[in-house]
């Protein structure tokens, strides 16, 4: 059914077009209206350049690591068939040492055994290591063990982490810290990544200003780019800030028109709503294929989206919570998808709340809470003070969304919530 929602969409010289969507079908039918930017796109980088990048083709391994069975301790490897039954000791000479890095060269026999480090390859024919501390040293080439390491102890086996041939990280993943490594431990030296989204941002408002400048009475200091560029910068997509713009429709024009030509992401913030100076509806209209909508959420009712020549276009509403809400709930998905990676539903848990929350009912609401442990170990949340969508303190304080639902009302303290936390996105 969420299909046609965005195609059919009535187009913008329509004086009734605005439509009131769910939170969900809003996410799902901007998601469906996303084209990843695809391999065309990949380029080929250094190891130490593609940490947060995603993958652009399926990375198999061309050796097993560790490549050779090795000592998982420091000690002496032996072949299982000279351990001591229960109960017993044994006396082995030891006849030479396997370094890591400088393995074991001779030949271990019967009554024989070899000194290893960790990491050392065990020399052929052996399978087991006693650690150094359940040996007993009569000289330095002879010792006494005991019975209590078993056959294959303290070994580690050749491909036992990764082994040839197996895909190791699939295209699409963002490569994390351990993903780093895992590629080094495979030798590679260079890996191919879809390109990063490239998107332009920017603020509308006569009231704005910059950090630095003196405010004159009724303006305000822009906010809005700071937190969009900190959030697309946790995106590593390629951004372009365009700064502020008036409210005027020339000016906003041409910025549009200049965003659109390079980057796949232009996302505006304020002037959505249907106050006198909101032109970017209005230029939108004559420009590109774009849809109003108005979804069931609190805060960021107000939301703008469609394509502007070949850009997608995100037009955020003014509030500094809001904007930060909508991001989350419906850019940033959308900018997984475009970079190639596969899109999951946000991370969520449940919780109890400690505070009683408003809540009318129609609309989902987005809270701002603080997540945290009870002595009991169990998870609970309390929200943030003021819940205004200008509020952005509310936002700074929070570790997590409080997620309530469209039909839920008023919530009393001891209710379980669900909550996302801000670690998918901040
Ligand atoms: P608008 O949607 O343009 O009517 O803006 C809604 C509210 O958000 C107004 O109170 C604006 O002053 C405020 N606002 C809009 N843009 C920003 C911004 N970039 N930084 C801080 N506040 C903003
Ligand atoms: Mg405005």
């Amino acid at each position: 059914m969420t299909d046609n929602l965005f195609l059919t969409f009535p187009s913008c010289s329509d004086e009734q077009d605005t439509s009131v969507f769910s939170a969900e079908q809003a996410r799902q039918s901007i998601l469906e209206a996303v084209t990843p930017l695809g391999n065309a796109a990949a380029e080929l980088l250094p190891l130490l350049d593609v940490l947060d990048r995603v993958l652009a083709e399926d990375v198999i391994s061309t050796l097993n690591v560790p490549p050779h069975d090795n000592s998982a301790m420091d000690g002496y490897a032996l072949a299982a068939s000279e351990l001591p039954v229960h109960g017993d000791t044994r006396v082995l000479h030891v006849v030479g040492s396997s370094f890591a890095g400088h393995p074991f060269a001779g030949d271990c026999g019967h009554g024989e055994c070899v000194r290893i480090m960790t990491g050392a390859v065990l020399p052929d024919g052996l399978d087991t290591v006693i650690p150094l501390e359940h040996v007993q040293a009569l000289d330095t080439t002879t010792i006494r063990v005991d019975a209590r390491t078993r056959r294959g102890d303290n070994v580690r086996y050749a491909g036992e982490d990764i082994r040839q041939g197996q895909v190791i990280l699939a295209r699409g993943r963002r490569i994390t810290s351990a993903d780093l490594g895992l590629l080094a431990s495979l030798g590679k030296q260079q890996v191919s990544v879809m390109r990063q989204p490239r998107v332009a941002f920017f603020s509308t408002g006569d009231e704005l200003r910059y950090p630095g400048e003196a405010l004159r009475p009724g303006e305000i200091y822009d906010s809005n780019r700071y937190t969009l560029y900190a959030m697309l910068k946790r995106l590593n997509c390629r951004i372009t800030d365009f700064g502020i713009v008036r409210d005027d429709p020339v000016v906003l024009r041409e910025a549009l028109i200049s965003a659109a030509s390079d980057h796949d992401v232009i996302i505006s913030t304020g002037g959505v709503s249907v106050g006198e100076a909101d032109y970017v509806r209005q230029v939108l209209g004559e420009q590109g294929n774009i849809a109003f909508w108005k979804v069931a959420m609190k805060p960021g009712r107000p939301l703008t989206f469609g394509q502007l020549g070949p850009a997608l276009f995100f037009g955020l509403p003014g509030n500094p919570v809001a904007v930060m809400v909508s991001f989350c709930q419906f850019v940033h998905p959308a900018l997984l998808r475009l970079s190639g990676e596969c899109v999951n539903q946000p991370f969520i848990l449940q919780a109890v709340s400690n505070s009683s929350l408003k809540k009318r009912p129609g609309r989902t609401e987005f809270q701002r809470g603080i997540l945290s442990h009870a002595p009991d170990g169990s998870l609970t949340v309390s929200k943030t003070g003021e819940q205004g969508s200008g509020v952005l303190t509310s936002m700074s304080r929070a570790n997590c969304f409080i997620v309530l639902a469209a039909e839920q009302t008023r919530v009393e303290p001891g209710t379980v919530v669900i909550v996302q936390p801000f670690t998918n996105w901040l």
